[in-house]
């Protein structure tokens, strides 16, 4: 066997048993929340598409009309010849839902993340980060080269504690909304005060708040994508127009990508559109979610998301096997993803779930829970 293969097989060997190895899986999207996946046909809570405006008539359309006016790509990066004219509308929309002067439209998440950050920090400066805060924000930290500190989640104190032992450097202090794996909110509002105190900043991840959950608007930086539920794809940041000007002359993702396909970005308005105007069942991803918890006496929901934790990685393949038996594809989430010993079945909720569904979920969760 060439070097090369022998060693990712035996990479892959290792990932295999300690049950980390990964695989794709074809999943068809078939009607409404359902997608097709191993032959079966099951009710899907795997999805960020929270308001199921990916499939939306009015989104579909905008898009088709872009895609056949203007055609698949952009052709250039937005500096160049690729900004297209549905930019300006969506960043003007995006503005409108974030309350900022101004905002700017990436290729994705990840992407904005990576461009964004090592932007405004570089080695010397200091990034405060929730432990808990996504990969990608923690990716573009590390481009940076800023120190990174971590405090545990969501604590204001040990948040303070690292700040006070800070005060001569450059400091954002970064975390999201929402967080992605634990659906639970970050207390914003105290979090300006603290940054206010010892004069740092603030940036926050909205992934899995626009269009679910209302936070508070109080970040100098507040980035999220369009791939969730906004349904499309592609990823922003909204700040002051001296800020946002400037990251167009420094985030190198945002200068060395081509720009997004036109069908995406006129899709990406429509949706933002209909958020804004509480069209697409805004909130009620978040009443299924509710409905879900009251059902199982869980904690009750913050967001569209919610967690159970089975701890062991084995424990919660086999817990997400059975209900994939049962005609629910609930996906388990694994390290490096979660930390060590919290693997644990995500269920994400949309406004497209039928309370019958749910409630025949709620009922096979507990029995799975006490098989597994
Ligand atoms: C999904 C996600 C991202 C990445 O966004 P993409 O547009 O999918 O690249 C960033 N941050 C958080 C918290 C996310 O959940």
């Amino acid at each position: 066997m060439p070097a090369l293969a022998a060693m990712t097989r035996q990479r892959l060997e290792k990932l295999e048993q300690e049950s980390l190895r990964r695989n794709f899986v074809i999943s068809e999207p078939e009607k409404g929340i359902d997608v097709r996946r191993n032959g079966r046909t099951l009710v899907s809570f795997g999805t960020n598409d929270y308001l199921g405006l990916s499939r939306h008539p009015n989104v579909k359309k905008a898009a088709a009309k872009a895609l056949e006016r203007y055609g698949a790509g952009a052709g250039a990066s937005r500096l160049i010849a690729g900004n297209h004219p549905y930019y300006a509308e969506l960043e003007a929309l995006l503005c409108r839902a974030k309350n900022t002067q101004a905002a700017l439209v990436f290729g994705s998440g990840y992407l904005a993340s990576l461009g964004v950050i090592p932007a405004l920090v570089k080695k010397g400066d200091v990034v405060i980060a929730d432990r808990l805060i996504h990969s990608s924000l923690i990716d573009g930290i590390r481009l940076s080269g800023a120190t990174l500190c971590r405090y545990s989640h969501n604590d204001l104190n040990s948040l303070n504690n690292i700040l006070n032992n800070n005060i001569n450097n450059k400091t954002i202090i970064i975390t999201e909304t929402v967080f992605s794996m634990d659906g639970d909110l970050a207390p914003l509002q105290d979090m300006r005060a603290l940054a206010d105190r010892y004069g740092a900043w603030l940036m926050t991840d909205d992934a899995h708040g626009f269009g679910v959950v209302e936070t508070p608007r109080v970040a100098d930086i507040q980035m999220g994508t369009l791939s969730k539920g906004v349904g499309c794809y592609g990823g922003y940041v909204c700040a002051d127009k001296e800020t946002i000007e400037y990251l167009k002359n420094a985030a190198r993702t945002l200068i060395y990508s081509t720009a997004l396909p036109p069908a995406m970005v006129a899709g990406s308005c429509e949706a933002v559109r209909m958020i804004l105007d509480g069209d697409g069942e805004v909130l009620s991803a978040l009443k299924k979610a509710l409905l879900f918890t009251s059902l199982l006496n869980l904690p009750q929901a913050q967001s569209a998301i919610v967690p159970v934790v089975f701890g062991e990685t084995e424990k919660v393949l086999r817990a997400s096997a059975l209900l994939e038996e049962a005609g629910f594809y609930v996906p388990a989430i694994r390290p490096p993803t979660v930390p060590k010993n919290t693997a644990r079945l995500r269920f994400s909720f949309s406004a497209l779930h039928r309370d019958k569904d749910i409630e025949k979920l709620a009922q096979i969760v507990k029995d799975v829970r006490c098989a597994c």
